[in-house]
C-alpha cells in the first residue's frame, strides 16, 4: 500500500528512513536474538540504547552538563502536574502566559495546587497570536514563569522568549522540539512529548537544570518527582523502552539531516511554500498574524463551510489526510514536522492551487 502525506497534528508522521530500520530491527535488535520490546530494561544492552539517545539528544540540542535528560511516561499532560508539584515550592505562585488550549490546561492544573497568575491570554482574539507581555504583570516571586512555544492547535510560536530575570521560564515544546534552535540556558525545564517530532506516543523528554530538582511537594506521589527519575536515570520503573529506542533512531536521523540548524532551514523553506501561497491567494486565508505563525502547524479557511468540507473530503482521495482543523478553530491545518518531505508540501499546495481554479 502507498503512503499517504499524512498532516495529522499527531501522533504523526514519522521519517521513513526510521520506519525502515525499525521494521528491519524489530524482530532481533543488533546480535541480541530478541526484539527491544522483550530486553529487559536493565540489560547491558538497553542500557547503552539509552545512554545514545541521551547523548545524541544532548548534542543536538546543545544541553549542557548541568542538566538532566529524562525519559518519562504520561505524555504531555502529567506535565502539566509534575511542573506546579516540583517546582511551586517557594512561593507557591507561578506566572503562565495562555496562547491556546494546551497552556489553559497547564494552568488549570497549576492552579489546584497554587496561586496562578495569568501575565497575558490571546483568548480574545482566539489565539491568533502570541500575547503582548507587559513585564510590570510579572510577579518578582514567582516560582516558575511557563509558555507553549508552539501552539499546535492555533498554529503560533514564540519568536522571543520572555525576560524573566530569575524566575526559571518553563517551555511545553511538544510540537516544535528539534525542529528549531533553541537556547536551552534560557530555560529551567523544558519538556516534549514524543508523538510529534520524536517517535511513537508513549515517552516524553524532560530537560531540567539540576538546581530545580529535589523540592517538590510533600505529597507529591514518587512517580511524580523528578529527582528521582534523575538519580535512577529515567529507569526508577520500566521505561518506555520501545519509544526510547525508536526517538533514539529519531535523534540519529536528525543528526544525519545535518543536525536542528538543518531541520530549522529546511522548516522554514517548508513552511514559506505554504504561507507564501496563502498570502496571495484570493479564496484560502491563513488564519494567523504573520510575525507569530507557526513553523509546524498553519491553520487555514475557505470562505464558506461548504468548500471547507469539499477541500478537505478532496484533499483526502488525492492521499493528502488529517487536513482537518481542530475542532474549536474549524477549517483546515496542515501539520509540517520534521518528517513531513518537502516534495509534500509542494504537493499540497499544487493540489490548493488546483482548488482555487476550479472553486473561483
Ligand atoms: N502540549 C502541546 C503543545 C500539545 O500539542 C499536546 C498534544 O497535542 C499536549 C501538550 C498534550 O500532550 P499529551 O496528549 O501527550 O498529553
Amino acid at each position: 500500500m502507498k503512503r499517504v502525506y499524512n498532516f495529522s497534528a499527531g501522533p504523526s508522521m514519522l521519517p521513513l528512513e526510521v520506519l525502515e530500520q525499525a521494521q528491519k530491527e524489530f524482530v532481533c535488535y543488533g546480535s541480541s536474538g530478541m526484539s527491544v520490546m522483550e530486553m529487559s530494561h536493565r540489560s547491558k544492552i538497553f542500557e547503552s540504547i539509552l545512554e545514545k539517545a541521551k547523548a545524541d539528544l544532548k548534542d543536538l540540542m546543545h544541553i549542557p552538563d548541568n542538566y538532566k535528560i529524562l525519559f518519562l511516561q504520561g505524555g504531555g499532560s502529567t506535565q502539566f502536574a509534575m511542573i506546579p508539584l516540583n517546582l511551586m515550592n517557594k512561593n507557591n505562585c507561578a506566572d503562565y502566559v495562555i496562547t491556546g488550549q494546551w497552556a489553559k490546561k497547564a494552568a488549570e492544573e497549576a492552579s489546584r495546587y497554587g496561586k496562578v497568575n495569568i501575565v497575558a491570554s490571546s483568548a480574545d482574539t482566539t489565539f491568533d497570536r502570541i500575547p503582548e507581555l507587559d513585564p510590570a504583570k510579572f510577579q518578582k516571586d514567582a516560582d516558575y514563569f511557563y509558555i507553549t512555544l508552539n501552539n499546535t492547535i492555533y498554529g503560533t510560536r514564540w519568536r522571543e522568549l520572555p525576560d524573566t530575570g530569575d524566575v526559571p521560564l518553563v517551555g511545553d515544546m511538544s510540537s516544535s522540539i528539534l525542529s528549531e534552535e533553541i537556547d536551552i540556558t534560557r530555560f529551567g525545564l523544558l519538556y516534549a512529548g514524543a508523538q510529534k517530532n520524536l517517535g511513537p506516543a508513549g515517552v516524553t523528554v524532560v530537560i531540567i537544570r539540576e538546581d530545580l530538582l529535589g523540592n517538590a511537594m510533600e505529597f507529591t506521589p514518587t512517580m511524580l518527582k523528578y529527582d528521582i527519575h534523575a538519580k535512577n536515570n529515567s529507569l526508577y520503573n520500566t521505561p518506555p523502552t520501545y519509544g526510547i529506542y525508536f526517538m533514539g533512531r529519531v535523534f540519529e536521523w536528525v543528526k544525519a539531516q545535518g543536525g536542528v540548524a538543518a531541520m530549522q532551514k529546511r522548516n522554514e523553506e517548508k513552511a514559506a511554500l505554504l504561507y507564501d501561497f496563502l498570502d496571495q491567494s484570493q479564496l484560502f486565508r491563513g488564519t494567523v498574524v504573520k510575525k507569530d505563525r507557526s513553523l509546524m502547524n498553519a491553520p487555514f479557511v475557505l470562505p464558506t463551510e461548504e468548500l471547507n468540507a469539499k477541500f478537505i473530503k478532496e484533499a483526502e482521495a488525492q492521499g493528502f489526510v488529517n487536513l482537518k482543523g481542530h475542532r474549536t478553530v474549524g477549517g483546515m491545518r496542515a501539520s509540517i514536522y520534521n518528517a513531513m518531505p518537502r516534495e509534500g508540501v509542494e504537493k499540497l499546495v499544487a493540489f490548493m492551487e488546483q482548488f482555487e481554479a476550479d472553486n473561483r
